[in-house]
């Protein structure tokens, strides 16, 4: 089959499977498999698909189609214009979470910088590479998702401690900066995002237990321990948590609390000083 047909009917498949942006995923994933660009693909359309990468580009249409995210099946995703590793042990970095790193960035440099529930590592590289912090240490529950990270600092030849642990277990050290995107969805409804994230993304990435507040009270509760005089405290959140969040951080001995918005205009970063 030609290689523009062959992206033709694949897009067909993707939109009968119910995905969203078809058109996009059946070029990406045609992307990912042939090497070749959109540039190439205009001129080059009309030569035949070998056959091996037509079989690739149909596994994963497959995969796509039941609707696997398209980064896991790349492998990858671009955060504040690095690209990193991703695999289902790993939330995919969000665009949202790029308003975090450009906050904390605001304050980073020369400082010692602690990521708490790291991930992908998308925030403790990405602060490592642009912020010209001190120094970089990086925390996670999961073993599997500290190997990603570790792989993801490797490759993008940034400097980072990891650690693994619950929360602030495995920290010996204090910090200028504390960081955090922790899991911040009730479980009712991680339930009822779409099946992309629900079946695929890590449960434990995303569920912030009933009420979704769970890991900023013990994150707000624990963090003075970890932090210098003047240490300041940075939260992604979902969008209707500010409040409480900005409360909970009150109550803990933390002034100055800020709350900014995503590029959506929704409520998504809150952060303060500790007093
Ligand atoms: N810190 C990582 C990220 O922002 C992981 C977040 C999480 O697992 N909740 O992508």
């Amino acid at each position: 089959m030609r290689r523009a047909e062959a992206v033709r009917e694949a897009e067909r498949m993707l939109r009968e499977a119910g995905i969203t942006e078809a058109a996009l995923d059946a070029k990406y994933l045609f992307f990912h498999v042939t090497g070749l660009n959109q540039m190439e693909l205009l001129l080059y359309g009309q030569e035949e698909l070998e056959e091996v990468q037509y079989s690739r580009y149909q596994q994963l249409l497959v995969r796509r189609a039941a609707h696997e995210p398209l980064q896991y099946l790349t492998g990858e995703q671009e955060f504040m214009g690095l690209t990193f590793r991703v695999n289902p042990a790993v939330l995919i970095p969000r665009q949202d979470t790029e308003c975090l790193v450009e906050e904390v960035m605001k304050y980073a440099s020369g400082k010692r910088i602690l990521d708490v529930c790291t991930g992908s590592g998308c925030i403790a590289v990405s602060l490592a590479k642009l912020a010209k912090p001190e120094q970089v240490t990086a925390c996670d529950l999961s073993e599997a998702a500290l190997a990603v990270a570790r792989e993801n600092a490797k490759l993008l030849e940034a400097e980072i401690a990891f650690k693994q642990g619950d929360l602030f277990e495995p920290i010996e050290e204090i910090y200028d900066i504390i960081v955090s995107n922790p899991p911040y969805i009730c479980t009712a409804e991680v339930r009822r995002l779409m099946p992309e994230v629900r079946e695929h993304e890590p449960w434990m990435a995303l569920d912030g237990a009933e009420d979704g507040l769970t890991f900023y009270r013990r994150i707000t509760a624990e963090a003075r321990r970890y932090l210098k005089p003047q240490g300041m405290l940075f939260f992604e959140i979902g969008c209707e948590q500010a409040e409480a969040v900005h409360g909970l951080m009150q109550k803990q001995g933390f002034g100055n609390i800020v709350v900014k918005k995503d590029y959506a205009g929704l409520d998504r970063v809150v952060y303060g000083t500790l007093e």
